[in-house]
């Protein structure tokens, strides 16, 4: 018997609301309450007749997850750490993050919602050394369930304008489950290609076989140095790939779907966020259509890494804008509570 009605497919929840003493027609009614309308009670279904609503209120929970943690900064950023259970009967943590726009800033004014951060494993097996989520490896894969839930979740913090896969985990290792979650949640979100970000350490040839289905979302790759040698310490997964074959898997990329990518990089003090790290990343992606997001290390406790100066952090982009590219740099959100994915989670389990 399945856990939650999120965990389930039309045709599965279909069947349990027939043998509830449904109509099959009862369950798209629910599909549309819970996935369009935000709707987490039964009892407030009043469309579906009150005995169906009892019996499926005592036999299948909407939601899987148990909210373990809500930690709200004063910028309102809210990190939920959602509580799975396995089918083993043990559980697992993830963190998904609900950032709504900066007070008075365009966006704002905009009337946008918040943008939504998204895990996709519980664990990381790339292992990369400055993140908290790769310490201790990869536990296991989210479900489509499970990451739709993250996001029925997060909208229940606020309405979502966008949402970036960043939280914890590597998308492209678990990618059926992410492209079923993103089917699900695109039309009743609003949450269509452009408003989707997918970020990834750059698989190549997972990059090239799926390019030419356009997946729904805008694609980051993260590469965090333009240097093959140190990409093999800072993402250790990659090691033995070079970083020009991740660019050229980023070409094909944008020629199949006509999307340019963002490379990102994470500027760790003194490591990464060098003249000389700026000028040969100028030199590597230049000619290409792309741009660059840098984000200034948030720190990890015993990572031995630092967040570099605000003048450093402006002097690389400096140097990328004079190349001719274009370089954003991404401002942490709720700095003050576990900033770093991966932190809050590491402490629960600590
Ligand atoms: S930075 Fe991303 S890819 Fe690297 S270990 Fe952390 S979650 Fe995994």
């Amino acid at each position: 018997m399945a856990a939650s009605l999120l965990a389930l497919s039309e045709e599965e929840l279909e069947r349990r609301v027939v043998a509830a003493g449904g109509r099959p027609f009862h369950a798209r009614v629910i599909g549309e309450q819970v996935l369009g309308a935000g709707v987490l009670d039964y009892a407030r279904m009043t469309a579906l007749p009150r005995s169906l609503r009892g019996r499926l209120a005592a036999e299948l929970p909407i939601l899987a997850s148990v909210e373990r943690a809500a930690v709200r900064a004063a910028d309102g950023t809210t990190r939920l750490l959602l509580w799975f259970p396995d089918a083993d009967g043990g559980g697992a943590s993830v963190e998904t993050v609900h950032i709504p726009p900066r007070p008075r800033s365009r966006a704002e004014r905009a009337g946008n919602g918040a943008t939504l951060c998204v895990s996709t494993q519980v664990g990381c097996p790339v292992a990369c050394p400055f993140c908290a989520s790769g310490r201790a490896g990869l536990r296991r894969n989210l479900t489509a369930g499970e990451i739709t839930e993250q996001f029925v979740r997060g909208r229940a913090l606020g309405p979502l304008s966008r949402a970036v896969v960043m939280g914890i985990g590597e998308p492209f290792l678990n990618l059926p489950a992410l492209l079923a979650a993103l089917e699900r949640v695109r039309a009743p979100f609003g949450l269509g290609t452009r408003k989707v970000t997918v970020s990834t350490v750059g698989f190549p040839e997972r990059l090239r076989s799926l390019a030419p289905t356009r997946p729904p979302f805008q694609l980051a790759i993260s590469l965090h140095t333009p240097f093959d040698a140190q990409r093999d310490e800072l993402v250790p997964a990659m090691r033995g790939t070079p970083i020009e074959e991740v660019l050229t898997a980023g070409d094909d990329w944008f020629e199949r779907t006509g999307r340019e990518v963002t490379y990102e990089m994470v500027l760790l003090a003194g490591v990464t966020d060098t003249a000389d790290h700026a000028s040969t990343l100028a030199r590597r992606l230049g000619g290409r259509r792309c741009s660059v997001n840098l984000i200034p290390f948030n720190a990890v406790e015993d990572s031995g890494f630092r967040r570099p100066a605000p003048a450093a952090v402006e002097a690389f982009r400096g140097r990328l804008t004079d190349a001719g590219l274009v370089a954003t740099v991404r401002h942490s959100r709720g700095a003050e509570s576990d900033a770093a994915c991966g932190q809050l989670r590491l402490r629960s389990e600590a």
